[in-house]
């Protein structure tokens, strides 16, 4: 017991000197004490990034399921280079190696396309996650890694933002963001077992065996050289005990490393890494309570718990690797928030470079995953946007076969088939549901001819348009038309002017009731449907 308070008090001096050490660029830090100063950092925080309501854009990141849902194999493929740079290599090339082998090779586009599936024990293979490659080629790549237990939003949305949010304009990153995708739609830590502790030994019957063997490929993969696997922890981590929610038997707000130095040519100081975002974390913190701290859990010493993680196995493959602790105390926005400002650093560290085209806080965190969130369906013939969607969505088309093909703006979206209802997810969060109206599909697009505010158009399937006081469909001999809500005595709902108060709210997609479907139809297969938004 005085042993780990002895521990405990070393590690908290080490912590406050580095805290000192890394605040270089402050004037009159050597007159303020480490809370003082972080508390100046923060007004000067707030003051240059004033949340303002911005409009983001997604980043057009398409993302590639790395199988099918069928495959048999669990190897990840191997990656096709866009350019041919290297390939060009000749025996003439070996006198200058250096030049010519600096050539930047970016990573292909990846397309995520999905199928819904039910959830099941058996179906857990539908539910396999991503792996999202970013930036350029290298053997320098940061690894991140979300989701690896279901009920922590905060660090799997962090990943996922990373790879919709941001360009890495310089270096590697490779995203994980939803390591047990099947524990995150289950909202459960781990449906098998804590998927954290099965790293060590693991029989070959786990339901994620599989998993675990490619996750672990990955982090052995020779580019591999850093990695940082992100959690949401119980209350907040201190060195000392303060009271029940802060202490050393707290997880939240912390940085986790196994022990101070891996014997490895890159990154094997894991202590001076890890107190470098520590001390970065503070300057950007929300509030004094959420200070981060280092925590070393001395696994080797003897953690047998500890001994079956993903990091413990990761730097026993010489591998530099870090566990980051948002507080589960706070709300999702706030985790991910740290989870993101965490990552910078540890980007910067690496010399990986990136943009993002929003202001990192977490006002600005929450509005993007709240707001900025689609679905496309069957190829485009539907787009969904999902921010303000309705709970239930009825008479919904459906293929015949009864699965859904998607492709999702964010790699935590999935689409879970219960019976006759098809549930659209975002990682934790249940956002519609869809009642499905089975219909055979139509192949092909064809632009339809619209009216809108007086002007004619041509439309394609899967777009949203906003129209200010009515619209028309015209009639074509291609297409029926179905304007959902909208009924009138002749029941003719082409070639007449609809207008908003024609529409009746309960048939919106949206909760605001402004957003309606047209659904057009060749004889009885479904076509494709366009979205009519009345922003009057
Ligand atoms: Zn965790």
């Amino acid at each position: 017991m005085f042993k780990s308070i002895a521990k405990y008090l070393i590690l908290s001096v080490i912590l406050f000197l580095s805290i000192g050490c890394n605040e270089k660029n402050t004037p009159n830090s050597t007159t303020l004490t480490v809370k003082e100063e972080i508390k100046q950092k923060q007004k000067v925080e707030i003051k240059k990034e004033k949340p303002k309501k911005e409009i983001i854009k997604l980043d057009k990141i398409e993302i590639k399921k790395i199988k099918e849902p069928k495959a048999k194999t669990i190897k990840p493929k191997k990656e096709i280079l866009t350019t041919t740079a290297i390939l060009t290599a000749t025996p003439k090339i070996k006198k200058e190696p250096a030049k010519i082998s600096t050539k930047i090779i970016s990573y292909p586009k990846q397309k995520l396309t999905r199928k819904s599936s039910i959830a099941t024990k058996k179906t857990i293979k539908n539910f396999d996650f991503d792996i999202i490659k970013k930036g350029f080629k290298d053997n320098n790549t940061l690894l991140i890694v979300g989701g690896i237990q279901g009920d922590e939003p905060g660090g799997f949305m962090a990943a996922s933002l990373i790879a919709t949010h941001y360009t890495i304009t310089k270096g590697s990153v490779w995203i994980v963001p939803n390591l047990n995708f099947y524990s995150i739609i289950k909202r459960s830590r781990g449906p098998y077992g804590d998927m954290n502790r099965k790293f060590a030994n693991l029989s070959k019957n786990d339901p994620e065996y599989e998993s675990i063997q490619r996750i672990k490929s990955y982090i052995k993969d020779k580019s591999v050289k850093l990695i940082v696997n992100l959690h949401d922890g119980s209350g907040y981590y201190r060195p000392k005990y303060e009271d029940k929610l802060h202490s050393p038997y707290r997880w939240g707000q912390c940085s986790i490393i196994d022990q101070e130095n891996i014997s490895t040519k890159k990154y094997s100081n894991l202590l001076d890494i890890s107190n470098k975002v520590v001390s970065h974390v503070n300057k950007h913190l929300i509030k004094d309570e959420d200070i981060y701290h280092l925590h070393n859990t001395r696994t080797v010493e003897g953690d047998k718990e500890m001994e079956k993680t993903l990091t413990y196995y990761a730097i026993n493959q010489g591998k530099a690797a870090f566990g980051n602790e948002a507080s589960k105390n706070l709300p999702t926005h706030q985790r991910i928030y740290y989870h993101l400002v965490a990552l910078e650093k540890y980007m910067n560290v690496m010399g990986i470079e990136y943009k993002r085209n929003f202001n990192l806080n977490d006002k600005v965190v929450k509005n993007i995953i709240d707001n900025d969130i689609a679905i496309s369906l069957y190829n485009n013939k539907i787009k969904l946007p999902l921010s303000q969607i309705r709970n239930i969505l009825k008479y919904f088309p459906v293929k015949k076969d009864g699965t859904i093909d998607f492709v999702p703006s964010n790699p935590l979206m999935s689409i879970v088939k219960k019976k006759n209802e098809y549930i659209i997810y975002y990682g934790n969060r249940r956002l519609a549901r869809l009642k499905a109206d089975y219909v055979a599909l139509e192949k092909g697009q064809k632009l339809v001819k619209l009216n809108i505010d007086s002007k004619d158009k041509n439309i394609e399937f899967g777009s949203l348009i906003t129209v200010k006081n009515d619209f028309k469909v015209y009639n074509t001999k291609d297409y029926r038309v179905n304007i959902i809500g909208f009924t009138n005595k002749t029941k003719k709902e082409t070639d007449t002017l609809i207008s908003y108060q024609k529409m009746q709210k309960k048939f919106s997609i949206d909760k605001t009731g402004s957003t309606y479907r047209i659904e057009f139809y060749k004889k009885k297969k479904f076509a494709g449907m366009i979205l009519v938004k009345f922003a009057g």
